[in-house]
């Protein structure tokens, strides 16, 4: 009889997958939309279009996918565009709308997350220089208030924006997303206002809704020194502080760390947080690089002592999760969830063995007893992945998307999703199947092994 052990998670450990609006919904016109009509802005002047289908209702047949995945929970966003197309103009069919996808998780028996910011903005916003205006914050809490007002018997479980840091460079340092500005000064302004943003909305859903958790989603970048030194370490730390840790830090004692260097107390921001939403995906190396003022003379590059993703994708390093997660307990000592971990992945190679490993270091931390309490892949199915377009190199689905027919098949990984989710846990039997070649480091015990290995999958 093979021995069969299991790392089992602690019970009520939410599992499932992350997607969000303008990515799957299609027919969206906001100003992503608006910035897809210029050629060069996106892989192959491709355009968001129909995208997944979710806003013709499709969405229907994708989250009975997630349910037969065994996944007991379910980030989906809502986007603001569609809500309030123009300055106070609610739009009820939009909600009715969103009443029906939330309506349709709950009757799965999956308890929703919702995202309130996921990158896009209405065309009214963007025409006042997106989270640069200062009004920005104010609009944003008026929007939500009527989405929690209106969608609250469904939903409790909010997070406020997605990635602020990502968003803020991609758009106001980077200039390859909308509105394209290239301006350090911007880049402080934007982070800034969002961090008003979130207080704001964090207070305005707990008024309405006191029951309710409200966090929201870091992007966290694994960034180590290329060589441990003294110039490359401390240009590590700085760019350490101000994409993964500037908005939580400010959360905590209510000052704002934006610009870098500067506090600047703002009302309502201190503990203005129910849970910290954490999004791993890769490892960088820094270094300090006198060449490069115009991004503070810190130059990021991919690892070379580990596989790398596609483009600009870094390091792939599963494992760190666990250190991120103690890290970030130590600070903010507030629940945790990973909202997105995922890997671009077409042909479904690397996949099996990156989810196996995240979910093995995330068993370690929920069983060091850090209050890890779910766990979002990204993402359900392959969709419109921002500059990458549909590049079919930047797939991250479970499932993959036919962008022509809107077919989608499951790859290898959603099965094992599914076992990971049915048994809250990671088995012996599972990674024999799906990653024999792991087997070892994670259970090495040795009796049975033999006879679990020749099972088929
Ligand atoms: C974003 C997603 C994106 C994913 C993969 C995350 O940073 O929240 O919108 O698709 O990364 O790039």
């Amino acid at each position: 009889m093979p021995i069969q052990a299991i790392h089992q998670f602690p019970q009520g450990f939410l599992w499932g997958c992350a997607t969000a609006a303008h990515q799957v919904e299609g027919q969206n016109v906001n100003d992503w939309w608006r910035w897809e009509q210029t050629p060069g802005h996106v892989y192959r002047n491709q355009k968001s279009g129909r995208a997944c289908d979710w806003w013709s209702g499709r969405y229907v047949e994708d989250f009975d996918r997630a349910a037969d995945m065994h996944n007991n929970s379910q980030r989906i966003s809502i986007e603001w565009s569609r809500i309030e197309p123009e300055p106070g103009r609610w739009d009820d069919y939009a909600l009715e709308r969103y009443r029906d996808m939330l309506k349709a998780l709950v009757e799965r028996g999956m308890r929703p997350l919702v995202t309130l910011h996921h990158f896009t903005n209405p065309l009214w916003i963007a025409d006042q220089d997106g989270w640069l205006w200062d009004e920005a914050p104010t609009y944003f809490e008026r929007y939500v208030r009527k989405v929690v007002e209106t969608l609250g018997d469904l939903c409790s479980f909010w997070c406020t924006i997605n990635e602020p840091a990502v968003y803020a460079t991609g758009g106001f340092s980077l200039g390859i997303w909308p509105p394209g500005k290239r301006s350090g000064s911007a880049l402080s302004h934007v982070m800034f206002n969002m961090i008003r943003g979130h207080a704001a909305a964090y207070h305005a859903i707990k008024e309405i809704q006191p029951e309710s958790e409200v966090g929201f989603s870091i992007h966290y970048l694994g960034l180590k020194p290329s060589i441990p030194t003294l110039i490359h370490l401390p240009a590590t730390s700085m760019l350490d502080l101000y994409v993964n840790k500037a908005f939580i830090l400010s959360l905590l004692d209510g000052y704002a760390r934006v610009p870098v260097g500067k506090r600047i107390p703002v009302r309502g921001l201190k503990g203005a947080l129910d849970w910290i939403g954490l999004q791993y995906y890769q490892q960088f190396q820094v270094t300090f690089n006198p060449l490069k003022p115009g991004s503070f003379f810190i130059q990021q590059r991919k690892p070379n002592n580990m596989p790398v993703g596609p483009g600009t994708w870094g390091g792939l390093y599963p494992e760190a999760i666990f250190d991120i997660v103690k890290t970030f307990w130590n600070t903010v000592k507030k629940p945790i969830y990973i909202t997105e971990s995922g890997v671009p992945d077409p042909d479904d190679t690397i996949r099996p063995d990156y989810l196996i490993r995240t979910v093995r270091s995330l068993w370690k931390a929920a069983n060091f007893n850090f209050p890890v309490r779910g766990f979002f892949f990204w993402s359900l199915l392959d969709n419109f992945e921002w500059a990458e377009g549909f590049d079919p190199r930047f797939n991250f689905g479970l499932y993959k998307t036919n962008f022509e027919t809107q077919e989608r098949t499951p790859r290898l990984s959603a099965k094992l999703y599914g076992e990971i989710c049915a048994k809250n846990g990671l088995s012996t039997d599972t990674v024999a199947r799906y990653t024999p070649e792991l087997l070892p480091a994670l259970f090495p015990g040795e009796v049975g092994l033999a006879e679990v290995k020749l099972k088929p999958r």
